[in-house]
């Protein structure tokens, strides 16, 4: 089979295909091109490229824009995404960096999703206003949105769902509210990797993703990716080409590497996830559980309207009669999952979130929040280590 995207075959069969290219002898995996230098045969073949990147088209003239392996990485990410061109950056905070800076001026407006992740917030909190650029947190769902709008607001961020709770927001509705007013509109889209949500294809000019999620999916990379449409693609161009944006050739090849079993791994995570959320719901110390493929979830209509599957990421809360000191001893207890940040790999995770802080345009939890990665243990496994850690809830 070739590489052909106008053959009509199924996404799962394109993931194993897209991206890459093969002719007689050649690996099936691109190789890794490492260089901050290209050289040329004349003075005037090193004009016609750079003349080529001037235009903003995309070349290898010079490392910092990428490489063969990373440019391959991009190919299959708008194929995925359905964009227009995408660019690497090395991590995803720095994608999402990228599209603030692209799109805001001094003297413009934003509208933020008060759902973002954590870093992004505190780029917002931090970084915006000191740079001349005024912005209001909307709820995670969108619903306030019009309600934020100035002659000025040029730009509307959200993150599909919101960090640790989840939220969903309507997004082609949204998406009309942002023609109407005039502002680009940009999608956080790691929950579902790229895979499992299409932000360009729903009415968003930009998507944007950390790879060091489900993409790579082995936690040992840090990568991330602007995915634009034909409008907002010369902005984001630009804006990389003068702050140096560069992302690694050998991380890009991990990365390509994680994304051929994006599919398979996928499928386990929300099966994992789903039978543990199944399990949370019923237990006496649970007020509630956070997972859009949920039927109880407030954004459940919308996101089975609008996703392909879920993943792997939930949240619960606790009832508040449980103080922080349990909360610590059941996440201490869990001997499959790891406590740490960052999730999309193999393994289990388990975070304590700091509920208080996690949301300012709309009323915060109450009870303590653990934030799950389901991983690609046993299931089996995975409820035996919840089930014997919640013990500790009893008496
Ligand atoms: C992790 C994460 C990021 C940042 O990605 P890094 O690669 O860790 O910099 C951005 N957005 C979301 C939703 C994330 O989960």
């Amino acid at each position: 089979m070739n590489d052909d995207s106008s053959q009509k075959v199924g996404r799962s069969s394109r993931l194993v295909h897209m991206g890459r290219s093969s002719s007689n002898g050649s690996a099936v995996n691109p190789s890794i091109e490492r260089a901050s230098t290209y050289l040329y045969g004349t003075v005037e073949a090193m004009r016609d490229v750079e003349a080529s990147r001037a235009k903003g088209e995309r070349a290898r003239a010079y490392g910092r824009r990428g490489s063969q392996t990373g440019f391959h990485l991009e190919d299959a990410l708008v194929e995925m995404e359905q964009g227009h061109c995408a660019r690497l950056t090395s991590s995803g905070l720095a994608a999402n960096v990228l599209v603030f800076l692209s799109t805001l001026k001094a003297g413009d407006h934003a509208v933020v999703s008060d759902g973002v992740y954590g870093p992004v917030r505190k780029f917002a909190i931090n970084a915006l206003k000191r740079h001349g650029v005024d912005f209001d947190f909307c709820r995670a769902d969108g619903s306030d949105i019009e309600t934020l709008l100035r002659e000025n607001t040029r730009l509307i961020y959200l993150e599909i769902p919101g960090s640790v709770l989840f939220e969903i927001a309507d997004l082609p509705r949204i998406a009309s509210v942002a023609k109407a007013a005039g502002a680009w509109l940009a999608v956080d889209n790691t929950w579902a990797s790229g895979w499992l949500y299409k932000p360009l294809a729903l009415g968003a000019d930009i998507s944007v993703v950390s790879a060091t999620k489900y993409l790579n999916g082995h936690s040992d990379v840090l990568l991330g990716a602007v995915v634009a449409n034909q409008a907002t693609w010369p902005l984001i161009n630009d804006m990389a080409e003068l702050t140096g944006v560069s992302a690694s050739p050998d991380d890009a090849y991990q990365v390509l590497r994680g994304l051929r079993t994006l599919a398979v791994r996928m499928k386990a995570h929300a099966d994992h996830a789903s039978r543990l959320v199944d399990w949370f719901k019923a237990q006496p110390f649970v007020r509630r559980t956070y997972y859009p493929a949920s039927p109880e979830h407030d954004g459940h209509a919308i996101w089975r309207r609008d996703f392909a599957g879920g993943s792997g990421l939930f949240s619960i809360e606790l009832k508040p009669e449980f103080d922080e000191r349990r909360a610590i001893a059941f996440v201490n207890a869990l001997r499959l999952f790891g406590i740490g940040s960052s999730w999309g790999g193999f393994e289990s995770l388990a975070r304590l979130e700091n509920a208080a802080m996690l949301r300012t345009a709309s009323t915060p939890p109450k009870g303590h929040i653990i934030r799950f990665h389901a991983g690609l243990e046993d299931a089996n496994d995975l409820l035996q280590d919840v089930a014997a850690a919640s013990q500790i809830f009893v008496g």
